[in-house]
């Protein structure tokens, strides 16, 4: 039954087939790592392979406690500036169930963006009520569940909220269905995400008309990119319209600033030396991708929120002071960055062929639609980790190679990257290549069973009450 936890298995730790395996970082965008992702990885990378012949490639394989040590790095921010709030973890990222459970287990909400989000959340050990439900383009069952639960509902349009009305007037009393308004910053006036001030306002007015029918808890926006000052920028927007409501008599509680926070793969310092020196060249088509997701962020999420609460909100007013002063709750969906350092993805090489000009493909089990980012038209600008079968002193093989990562199918544009990698030595047939920190977007984003092999699996390694490391099936 998929509701019951997983039975665990001790993580092999002795493998007699693999016990000449090493890792190899790369030169280049060498992934910041977790210490316990690293000792995973490096200290007995025969281990790996191990679980590749087990579970098959590619593998994913999840640390649900890193989740958990996101949500309180979070919490440390927010209780220095004593801010009261609520986390909301952003479930689409990943499709992992033992990721929804440390959400949970760690005392946070969830944001559900479909029934079926909501139906794993719950599966998990969720409350109705501590979930928040976000998307423009929730079904009318998904309503009803989203009422009769008390769920917090963040209401996308106008239209949105004339079909909840009509709704919960086909309910029984004593719903109350619990409401924000999304909110669209002038930043982002093209966007269909969210609603424009006018819109707000007659949603406001109408909520007020109808407050023993609905509780309006407040405002809610998410943004794209990844900039705090956009967000101290929307939250100014929105001082006038909570003063709006509470002209209304309305009370708002909540101001919810969605996700977005910021992840640190790379250093800074050499993710912008490789932007610098990287060059059409250096991709097997030729081209250079126009956009990445900043790979080299100088601020991890904790420093992001820091540097959000202390901008100024009102003049003279941070807005951790203004939240305060106005008795607010901040309510934050982190997704990447609550599953940072949460995965590495990884995948058996099945062969390296030799093309013009010198260059190499490197054929994987597993395709680009578990490592997305070329279906995006970009990169993903972590390097992985070759883990050899072969041992350090297999002097042959430390043949410098450039070569890009192809997956199984037989589609042109089936890559993991277009990017040449280069590898300080040759990876053979049967080697492993580790990605780090693909929980967040990269790993089952767009996983499919093209070619009918299987789906990839997944694993979750938990640390038992004495401290032994257990893997569990988590598919
Ligand atoms: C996707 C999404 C999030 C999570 O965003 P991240 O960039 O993963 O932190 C939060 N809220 C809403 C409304 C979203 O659509």
């Amino acid at each position: 039954m998929r509701n019951e936890t997983p039975r665990a298995e001790a993580v092999p730790v002795n493998t007699r087939r693999f016990r000449h395996a090493s890792a190899h970082a790369p030169a280049l965008l060498k992934p910041i790592l977790d210490e316990a992702v690293r000792g995973f990885i490096e200290a007995s990378p025969g281990r790996l392979f191990d679980l590749a012949d087990q579970y098959g490639s590619p593998l994913n394989i999840v640390w649900p406690q890193m989740l958990k040590q996101n949500v309180q790095a979070f919490r440390k921010v927010l209780q220095a500036h004593q801010v009261r709030h609520a986390i909301y973890y952003g479930a689409k990222v990943n499709k992992s169930q033992a990721l929804v459970r440390a959400a949970v287990e760690a005392g946070i909400g969830v944001d559900v963006s479909s029934i079926h989000e909501m139906h794993d959340a719950l599966r998990a050990g969720a409350k109705m009520s501590d979930l928040c439900a976000t998307g423009p383009a929730k079904t009318s069952e998904f309503h009803a569940e989203l009422m009769a639960g008390a769920a917090l509902i963040s209401v996308d349009s106008a239209e949105e909220l004339t079909d909840l009305i009509e709704s919960a007037a086909t309910m029984a009393p004593p719903v109350r269905p619990r409401l924000l308004l999304r909110y669209r910053p002038d930043a982002s006036e093209a966007s269909r995400f969210g609603m424009g001030r006018d819109d707000i306002l007659s949603c406001l007015r109408q909520l007020a008309r109808m407050r023993d029918r609905f509780a309006f808890e407040g405002f809610h926006f998410h943004l794209s990119g990844y900039a705090a000052d956009s967000r101290a920028q929307a939250m100014r927007e929105l001082l006038p319209l909570v003063d709006a409501a509470r002209s209304l008599d309305l009370r708002p509680r909540i101001i919810d600033i969605g996700g977005g926070m910021p992840v640190c793969y790379v250093e800074g310092n050499d993710y912008d030396a490789f932007l610098q020196s990287q060059s059409r060249e250096h991709y097997r088509n030729g081209k250079l991708p126009e956009s990445f997701y900043p790979y080299g962020s100088r601020l991890d999420a904790a420093a992001w929120l820091d540097g959000l609460l202390t901008s100024p909100c009102m003049e003279n007013e941070t807005v951790a002071a203004w939240l305060n002063a106005n008795d607010l709750i901040l309510a934050l969906e982190p997704g990447r960055s609550l599953v940072d350092q949460a995965a590495v993805s990884v995948f058996r090489v099945t062969r390296i062929k030799r093309l013009a000009g010198g260059r190499h493909v490197i054929f994987v089990e597993g395709s680009s639609f578990s490592a997305c980012e070329t279906w995006f038209v970009s990169e993903f600008l972590v390097d992985p980790i070759l883990v050899s079968a072969a041992g350090e002193d297999d002097a042959k093989h430390a043949m410098p190679t450039q070569a890009y990562i192809a997956g199984h199918s037989c589609l042109d544009d089936d890559v993991i990257t277009n990017r040449l990698l280069a590898f300080a030595r040759k990876p053979r047939a049967g080697d492993l290549l580790v990605y780090a920190n693909t929980a967040g977007y990269q790993m089952d984003l767009l996983e499919n069973e093209f070619h009918r092999h299987p789906m990839p699996r997944r694993i979750a390694v938990t640390v038992d009450a004495s401290g032994r490391q257990q893997i569990s099936p988590d598919d």
